[in-house]
C-alpha cells in the first residue's frame, strides 16, 4: 500500500496528516485518553473498517470496530464519571462547554476541511455545519445558566415544584450525513444537563468525532465524562444501546435502525429514548408562488431544499408537488435553474460512499425501468472495483411522471434526486403530502396567509417551513412523527431527554 497508516491523536498531528494526506488509524477516546480497543477471548480480532474518501475513492481512515468488551469499558468509564459530573455546579459545566465551543471556533477550518474530505460535502457546506456545532456548545452552555424550574402553590398553603436530575449514562449515536453537527447536537445538551456519555459516530464518517475527542482532551473535560468509541452498527452500536448500564439513548439515523434499537431496548423500560429517523419530505408549491415577482425565489427555494448537501439531509424536500395551473412552467424553470446552479464539484459534493452510490444508482435504474421521465440527470455509470478512484458523483436528477406508488416517491433515496408531481387544489396537496410513511418535515410555498396556516396545521410532520427551509433556532422542538421518529430535541425538549423530573409537594409545616 502506497500510503502509510498513521496513528493520530492530536489536532496538531491531524493538521500535518491533512497536508501529507496519509490515511489515519483512529483510536477510541475512553477515560480521557486514546486507546486502541483491546481484543478479548470472545473477540480476539477487533477488526478495522476501511473508510474511503468520497471525492477520490482513496483509503482515508481505518476505523476500529469496537467489540462488546470495549463498549462495556467505555460505558463503565461514563458510569464512574457520572456521580461527580452530575453534581458539578452548572456554572462549571457551562464553562467547560464554552471552552469547547471556543476551541472549536479556533480550529474551525481544520474541522471543516476534514469534514468535507471525509463526508464528500463541499467545503462551504462543511463550514456551515462546523459553525452549527460551535453554536450547539455555546447555546447549551448558556441555556443551563438560565434554566427555569416550574413551581406553583396549591391552595396557597403548599408549594409544588419540579425537581430535575441528570438521567445518567447516555448512548449517543449519529449518522454520516452531518457527522460533527449531529453528534455535537447530542453531546452538548447531554453534558450540559449533567449526564455522561458514550458517543459513537457513523463508521463511514468518523474523523470529525476523532478530532472532537482530541478537542475534549484539550478542553480538560474530566475523565470519563465523554467517551467516543468507533465501530459499526451491528457490533458496536447494538452492544452500546442494549447495555443495561445505559440509562438513555439519543439516536439519529435510519428508520430500520430505529426499529432495531426499540426492539433491543424494549425490556429496559427505564431508558430515555429519542429517535430522530428518516424522512421523505414534501415541498408544496402553490400557483400564487409562481407569480412574476416570486417565481425566481420559489424555484430557488425548492431547489436548495432538494439538493443542499447532495440531498443528504434528512430534511431535504425530495418530493415536490406543484399546483396544476403552473406545473409545466415550474418543471421547465426548475430544471433549468438546477442545471445552471447545482453543479457537481462546485456546490454539489460527492455522495458519501460506494455503498450509497450503488443504492442511489439502484433507484435511478428503477426510474428508467418504470419509464419515469429524466428532465435532468440519468442513470450514473456502474463502478467497477477499479473505477472507485473517480469518486462517487451523481448529477442532480429531476424526475417527473413517477407513479405515486413508486418506490421513488415513497422511499427515502437520500441523494440528489427529486420527483415533481402535480396537484389539483389545497386538499389534494395535503392528501399527497400526507400519503407517506414518514413525517419529518414539509415545505409550503405560497403567498396566501390563510393557506399558510391551514395547510401547515393539516400536515402530518414534526416541522413545517413556510416559504423557507432549514432555518432553525436551537431552542425550538425538533423531531418527527410516523416513521420519522419519537421524541423532540432542542432547548427544553433536550432537557426532557436528559433529565428525570420529579414533583415535590411541600406543605407548610
Ligand atoms: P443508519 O441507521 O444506518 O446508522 C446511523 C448510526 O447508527 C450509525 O452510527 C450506525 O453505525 C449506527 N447503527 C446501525 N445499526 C445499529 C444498531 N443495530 N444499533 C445501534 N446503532 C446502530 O443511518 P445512516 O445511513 O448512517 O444515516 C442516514 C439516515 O439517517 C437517513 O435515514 C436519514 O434520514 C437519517 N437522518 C435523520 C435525521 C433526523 O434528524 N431525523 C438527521 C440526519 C439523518
Amino acid at each position: 500500500m502506497a500510503d502509510a497508516i498513521w496513528a493520530c491523536n492530536t489536532l496538531e498531528k491531524a493538521s500535518s496528516i491533512l497536508s501529507s494526506r496519509r490515511p489515519l488509524r483512529l483510536q477510541n477516546f475512553v477515560s480521557g485518553n486514546f486507546h486502541t480497543p483491546s481484543a478479548s477471548s470472545s473477540s480476539p480480532d477487533i477488526g478495522y473498517i476501511d473508510s474511503y474518501e468520497p471525492k477520490t475513492g482513496k483509503l482515508l481512515a481505518r476505523v476500529p470496530c469496537t467489540q462488546p468488551d470495549g463498549v462495556e469499558t467505555a460505558i463503565r468509564a461514563a458510569q464512574d464519571a457520572f456521580p461527580a459530573w452530575s453534581k458539578t455546579p452548572r456554572s462549571e459545566r457551562s464553562r467547560y462547554l464554552r471552552r469547547v465551543s471556543e476551541l472549536l471556533q479556533e480550529h474551525r477550518e481544520l474541522f471543516a476541511v476534514w469534514e468535507s474530505i471525509d463526508q464528500g460535502k463541499t467545503l462551504a457546506r462543511a463550514r456551515v455545519e462546523v459553525d452549527r456545532a460551535i453554536a450547539n456548545f455555546a447555546y447549551f452552555s448558556t441555556y443551563i445558566l438560565h434554566e427555569q424550574t416550574a413551581a406553583r402553590t396549591v391552595d396557597g398553603v403548599a408549594l409544588t415544584y419540579e425537581h430535575r436530575s441528570p438521567a445518567g449514562v447516555f448512548a449517543l449515536i449519529s449518522p454520516w450525513n452531518m457527522p460533527l453537527y449531529l453528534l455535537t447536537w447530542k453531546i452538548a445538551p447531554c453534558l450540559a444537563f449533567g449526564c455522561t456519555a458514550v458517543a459513537k459516530p457513523s463508521e463511514v464518517t468518523s474523523i470529525s468525532a476523532f478530532l472532537l475527542a482530541a478537542l475534549f482532551q484539550k478542553a480538560g473535560l474530566p475523565s470519563g465524562v465523554i467517551n467516543i468509541i468507533f465501530g459499526d452498527g451491528p457490533t458496536t452500536g447494538a452492544a452500546l444501546v442494549a447495555s443495561a448500564l445505559v440509562n438513555g439513548v439519543s439516536f439519529t439515523g435510519g428508520t430500520q435502525t430505529g426499529i432495531a434499537i426499540r426492539r433491543s431496548t424494549a425490556s429496559h423500560i427505564y431508558k430515555h429514548m429519542s429517535l430522530e429517523l428518516g424522512g421523505k419530505n414534501p415541498t408544496l408549491v402553490f400557483a400564487d408562488a409562481m407569480a412574476e415577482d416570486k417565481r425566481e425565489r420559489t424555484v430557488s427555494l425548492a431547489a436548495t431544499a432538494a439538493f443542499e448537501n447532495q440531498g443528504e439531509i434528512c430534511l431535504c424536500g425530495s418530493r415536490i408537488y406543484v399546483e396544476k395551473a403552473v406545473y409545466s412552467d415550474f418543471v421547465l424553470e426548475f430544471t433549468e435553474h438546477v442545471r445552471k446552479t447545482w453543479v457537481v464539484e462546485v456546490n454539489v459534493g460527492a455522495v458519501v460512499s460506494r455503498q450509497h452510490y450503488d443504492k442511489i444508482r439502484g433507484y435511478l435504474k428503477l426510474a428508467d425501468q418504470e419509464g419515469v421521465k429524466f428532465n435532468l440527470g440519468g442513470v450514473p455509470p456502474e463502478l467497477s472495483d477499479h473505477d472507485d478512484a473517480s469518486g462517487y458523483w451523481i448529477i442532480p436528477t429531476v424526475l417527473t411522471e413517477a407513479p405515486s406508488d413508486s418506490a421513488l416517491v415513497r422511499e427515502e433515496i437520500f441523494g440528489p434526486v427529486v420527483t415533481i408531481s402535480p396537484f389539483e387544489d389545497e386538499n389534494d396537496a395535503v392528501r399527497l403530502a400526507n400519503d407517506s410513511d414518514y413525517g419529518l418535515a414539509a415545505i409550503v410555498v405560497t403567498a396566501d396567509g390563510g393557506r399558510m396556516r391551514r395547510v401547515s396545521e393539516r400536515l402530518e410532520t414534526g416541522l413545517v417551513w413556510v416559504n423557507s427551509w432549514l432555518v432553525r433556532e436551537l431552542g425550538t422542538p425538533f423531531g418527527g412523527v410516523k416513521n420519522s421518529g419519537v421524541g423532540r430535541e432542542g432547548g427544553e425538549y433536550s432537557r426532557d431527554v436528559f433529565t428525570v423530573v420529579k414533583t415535590v409537594h411541600l406543605p407548610s409545616f
